[in-house]
C-alpha cells in the first residue's frame, strides 16, 4: 500500500556511508515557474510510487521540493573522456536518494538539470527540454527492446531560458537507475582516495550490486569479473539492436551493467560499422564497430583501478585482471553470436553459424540496406521487390544456404520465425522519428507524436498494426548527435 501523504516515497540514503570525498551534500536549485511535462506511470508503479498524488507535481521534479526522506547529493568521479582522464562528477545531477520498491529492490532517483554543483567546472548546471526528452524517448525505448538502462521517470520544465547554440527552455529529467556507480568512480578512489577509500567502494558496490560475492575469498577479481560480463552482454545487446552509445566514456560506465548516460546516441539505419553521430566523435572511438572493443578497453581502465585491492603488490595481480579483460573480449562474441542466431532463428548451433552471420552483414554493409529493417523482412518473410540487397545474386545465394539450414535443424521453421519475432523489434526510435516528435513537442507544444512514438516503442516485438508506419525505411541522410545539451 503506498502512502498518499508521502506519495510513497520510501528513500534511503546509504551512499553516504561512503567516505566524504565520494559525494557532496547539496541541493537542487529552484526554479520560478515549473511545469510538468511527462511522467511515467508504470514505473512510477514499480517504484511504488503513488501517481494520483505525483502527476502533477511539477515542483519536485523540477527540483524546488524535495521528496519526503531525500538528503541530495551530488556524486563525484572521473574518468577516461575520449581516452583522457579527467576529474568529473555530477555537475548538473543530483541524487534526490534509493527508492526502495515494493519488491525489495533499490533504485537511484536523480535530477539531472538541477543547476551547478561543486563539480560543474565551467557548465551552468542546466539542461534544456529537447534532449530531456529525448533521453526520455530513448532510454524507455531501449528498456522496451529488452536492453538494460536507465530509465524515465519524468520530465518537468524549469520556465527558465537556458543558453546553448540560442535560448532554449531549461527542464529537468528524473532519471532511475540501479545505481550510477562508474568505472569512474572507482577511477577517482584509486587517483584521489587512500586504499581504504576504494576498498569501501568496491564493497558497497559488491554488496548492492553482486550480493553473492560478497563472501568469495577472491571477490575483487571476481568483481571485475562480474562487471566484465554483465558490460558484456550488454555492449552485444547494444551490437544486436544497432545502438551507438556515442559517448563510451569510463565515467559513463555503470557497473550495474545498465546503460547511461545518454548524449549523443542514436540508432543507426543503414548498416555501416563506421556509423558515429556524435558531433564531436571526429575520428570515429565510438563508432558502432568499434564499441565491443571500447568496451574492452574500459575494463581495463576498472581493472587497473583494482589491482590494488587484489594484491598489495599491484604488479602481481596484473596476470589475474588481465584474465578477466580477455574474458570479456571472449564473452561479448559469445553474447553477440548467440544473439544473431537467435535474430536468425537458429537454434541448432554450429561451427559455421559465424560465417552465415557475417556474410549477411558483409552484404548488408555493400548495399547499405537497413540494419533492423533487414532483420524485420527476413523476420516477416517479405523480402521487397525494390531493395537492392533482395535482389541481388549474391543475397539470394545466401538466403537459399539459411533457408536450407533452418529446413535442417530440429525446430520447425515456425518456431524459428517466432523466435525471430521476438528477437527483431519491429520499430526502433529512428533518428528521423525522434527529430519529429522532439520538433513537435519543443517548437509547437504538441505532444501528441511524441507520446504516440513512445507508446508504440512500448512493446517493439508486438508487430502491431500502428508499429507498421513507423517502420518504413528511413531517408538517408547526414545525422548528428550532440554532447552535454
Ligand atoms: P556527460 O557528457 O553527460 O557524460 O557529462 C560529462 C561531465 O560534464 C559530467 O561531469 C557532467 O556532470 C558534466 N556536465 C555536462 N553538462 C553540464 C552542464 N551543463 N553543467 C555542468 N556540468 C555539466
Ligand atoms: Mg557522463
Amino acid at each position: 500500500m503506498t502512502d498518499k501523504q508521502n506519495q510513497g516515497w520510501n528513500l534511503e540514503n546509504t551512499y553516504q556511508q561512503l567516505p566524504d570525498l565520494f559525494y557532496t551534500n547539496v541541493e537542487p536549485a529552484k526554479t520560478d515557474d515549473p511545469e510538468f511535462i511527462i511522467y511515467n506511470e508504470n514505473l512510477a508503479a514499480e517504484l511504488g510510487l503513488d501517481s494520483s498524488a505525483l502527476k502533477d507535481e511539477a515542483e519536485i521534479f523540477a527540483g524546488n521540493k524535495l521528496p519526503d526522506g531525500s538528503d541530495p547529493i551530488a556524486q563525484a568521479y572521473a574518468g577516461h573522456q575520449f581516452g583522457s582522464f579527467t576529474m568529473l562528477g555530477d555537475g548538473r545531477a543530483v541524487l534526490f536518494g534509493e527508492q526502495l520498491t515494493p519488491n525489495g529492490k533499490r533504485y537511484d532517483i536523480q535530477l539531472k538539470g538541477s543547476g551547478r554543483t561543486p563539480y560543474s567546472r565551467g557548465g551552468d548546471g542546466r539542461a534544456v527540454l529537447g534532449p530531456m526528452l529525448r533521453e526520455y524517448l530513448i532510454s524507455e525505448a531501449m528498456h522496451g527492446l529488452g536492453i538494460p538502462t536507465s530509465r524515465s521517470l519524468a520530465v518537468a520544465a524549469t520556465g527558465e531560458t537556458v543558453l546553448r547554440e540560442a535560448p532554449m527552455p531549461g527542464a529537468v529529467l528524473t532519471r532511475v537507475a540501479k545505481s550510477h556507480i562508474r568505472v569512474g568512480t572507482f577511477q577517482y578512489a584509486r587517483q584521489w582516495g587512500s586504499k581504504e577509500d576504494l576498498q569501501a567502494l568496491a564493497d558497497y558496490s559488491i554488496k548492492r550490486h553482486y550480493p553473492e560475492i560478497e563472501a568469495d575469498k577472491d571477490r575483487y577479481l571476481t568483481f571485475l569479473y562480474k562487471v566484465a560480463d554483465k558490460q558484456a552482454a550488454l555492449i552485444a545487446d547494444w551490437q544486436l539492436k544497432g545502438f551507438i552509445h556515442g559517448v563510451m566514456n569510463t565515467d559513463n560506465v555503470a557497473i550495474s551493467g545498465e546503460t547511461i548516460d545518454y548524449g549523443p546516441c542514436a540508432f543507426m539505419d543503414q548498416y555501416d560499422r563506421k556509423t558515429v553521430f556524435s558531433s564531436i566523435d571526429q575520428q570515429g572511438r565510438y563508432s558502432y564497430g568499434n564499441q565491443p572493443g571500447i568496451g574492452a578497453w574500459n575494463m581495463a581502465r576498472f581493472a587497473e583501478s583494482l589491482l590494488i585491492l587484489m594484491n598489495e603488490d599491484e604488479e602481481q595481480a596484473i596476470p589475474k585482471a588481465k584474465e578477466a579483460v580477455e574474458t570479456y573480449v571472449q564473452s561479448v562474441e559469445d553474447y553477440w553470436l548467440e544473439g544473431m542466431r537467435q535474430k536468425l532463428g537458429i537454434v541448432d548451433k554450429s561451427d559455421n553459424d559465424k560465417t552465415l552471420i557475417q556474410n549477411l552483414l558483409d552484404l548488408m554493409e555493400k548495399y547499405r540496406a537497413d540494419f533492423n529493417n533487414t532483420f524485420r523482412s527476413l523476420t516477416l518473410q517479405q523480402l521487397d521487390a525494390d531493395s537492392a540487397l533482395f535482389q541481388s545474386s549474391a543475397f539470394k545465394e545466401w538466403h537459399q544456404a539459411w533457408q536450407d539450414k533452418l529446413e535442417k535443424q530440429s525446430a520447425s521453421l515456425e518456431d524459428a520465425y517466432q523466435l525471430m519475432k521476438q528477437h527483431n523489434p519491429s520499430i526502433i526510435p529512428r533518428n528521423y522519428l525522434v527529430e519529429e516528435v522532439l520538433a513537435a513537442a519543443v517548437e509547437k507544444g504538441d505532444y501528441e507524436p511524441f507520446r504516440a512514438l513512445l507508446a508504440a516503442l512500448k512493446d517493439p516485438y508486438a508487430y502491431t498494426e500502428e508499429q507498421e508506419k513507423y517502420a518504413v525505411n528511413p531517408p538517408e541522410q547526414d545525422y548528428q548527435t550532440f554532447c552535454g545539451t
